[in-house]
């Protein structure tokens, strides 16, 4: 079986657009130096290099600074929160930027999302068909825990999760994810669930379902 990893950021880069073929603001909105921060709702603060700050809100669309306020532009700060919202430098509205507990890369949540905090590629949910990297089978997500694989103990055996024997080769801190056999599971009323550390797993694309 070949394992085809995703491309690590394969959704957080950016091109710069060539910057000839801009309008004046536009290219502005890339090249100025600017701090971007997020606020409330939809608010970001755009600190310039001439230090003043301004107030954008992106779903208004509408920035605190003369240029949009008084001329109606669709000013170099609201394109630059855009251009940083893209690009993954700073936090979409109601997302805040955290570290993914599974891979450490940087990540966005819903301000209020219960942990563990997982980016798009270590993701796994409730019902999602995956993997096991060891042995081919393939599983449906019960449930992603908060507990680390050398804290999780196994019933069966009295020995946790990171150090039950195939479990060797992840990281003793990959969060246990708890799954059934998919042959199970269309099988039995109450299917037995396992332990496993999370990036053991890898989710089954929906195209990868239909092969056999
Ligand atoms: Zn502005
Ligand atoms: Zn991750």
């Amino acid at each position: 079986m070949t394992l085809i990893e995703p491309a690590a950021d394969r959704h957080s880069t950016a091109l710069a657009p060539d910057l000839r073929s801009l309008p004046e603001r536009a290219a502005r909105a890339w090249t100025e130096r600017m701090a971007v921060r997020p606020r409330a709702g939809s608010t970001y603060a755009v600190t310039t290099e001439s230090d003043s700050t301004y107030l954008v809100d992106i779903a208004q669309h509408s920035c605190s600074c003369p240029d949009n306020r008084i001329r109606g532009e669709h000013c170099k700060h609201l394109r630059r929160v855009a251009i940083e919202i893209t690009a993954r430098r700073v936090a979409p509205p109601g997302k805040e930027r955290a570290i993914c507990d599974a891979c450490g890369t940087v990540t966005f949540v819903a301000a209020d999302a219960r942990t563990p905090h997982l980016c798009r590629n270590c993701r796994l949910e409730t019902g999602d068909v995956v993997r096991d990297r060891e042995t081919g089978d393939r599983l449906v997500v019960v449930d992603v825990t908060d507990t680390p694989a050398a804290e999780w103990i196994i019933e069966a055996t009295g020995e946790t999760v990171a150090d039950y024997d195939t479990n060797g080769g992840y990281p003793v801190d990959d969060l246990v994810v708890l799954a059934t056999y998919l042959s199970e599971a269309v099988r039995a009323t109450d299917p037995r669930e396992y332990a496993f550390p999370l990036s053991r797993l890898r989710r089954v694309e929906d195209a990868e379902l239909v092969a056999p």
